[in-house]
């Protein structure tokens, strides 16, 4: 029998509901979830989000990345989700995306501070930015355990996307909102102060990014 079945569906689930609301559109994103104290459950690569169901979330040991269970082949970025999971015992869930408004500020290689009145024991102090390296190489794990602390719950990885760890899946994906938010935040107060933006594209970029920023605080 199949183990871990419910939470596996809950990764599911998840991945669908990002995928519906454009955090995970395009490129994708992937989940690793702490099911037990030696085991990840993570997303397979490659697999349409629609159809994907709990037997395809597949089962690793945290510390060899080794399969448990599983047919699909695990995300490549399962080595970002472990190291998360590892320096960080009191967090079970880590989420990765490549949603727009966080990736277009991770472009611009920037460290985003959490709005004004934030949690911040929830959140961690802030938005820390990994340096770049190719997606799901053994190079983009090696930089982010340099750059990981132990609370520092929420990354930038430069040029590439976003992660962040909760205590529960739930709460990992309410981060992935905020991050959005702060980034957009921070695209404001750029568009704002640059005095050589055309006001008619200024006004659109603020319009966009109030309603980006909208939307990551809304619950
Ligand atoms: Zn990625």
């Amino acid at each position: 029998m199949a183990s871990y079945l419910a939470q596996r569906q809950s990764v599911a689930d998840m991945s669908r509901y990002l995928a519906d609301h454009n955090y995970f559109s395009g490129t994708g994103g992937n989940i690793g979830v702490r099911v037990d104290t030696t085991v990840m459950a993570v997303t397979p690569s490659a697999t349409d989000y629609y159809t994907i169901r709990a037997e395809d979330i597949v089962l690793l040991d945290l510390d060899t990345l080794k399969v448990i269970e599983g047919e699909k082949t695990p995300t490549i970025e399962k080595g970002l989700h472990a190291r998360m999971l590892r320096v960080n015992r009191n967090r079970h869930a880590s989420v990765h995306t490549h949603q727009p408004i966080a990736s277009a500020v991770a472009l611009l290689h920037a460290t985003l501070k959490w709005p004004e009145g934030s949690d911040l024991q929830l959140l961690g102090p802030q938005i820390d930015l990994v340096p770049y390296r190719p997606s799901g190489t053994g190079m983009l794990a090696k930089a982010f355990e340099k750059a990981l602390k132990p609370g520092t719950y929420a990354y930038l990885l430069a040029s590439h996307g976003v992660i962040c760890a909760g205590r529960d899946l739930k709460e990992a994906v309410d981060m992935i909102r905020r991050i959005d938010a702060a980034a957009a935040a921070h695209l404001r107060d750029l568009a704002s102060t640059r005095t050589t933006l055309d006001r008619h594209l200024k006004s659109l970029v603020t319009s966009v990014l109030e309603h980006a920023g909208k939307m990551g605080e809304a619950r």
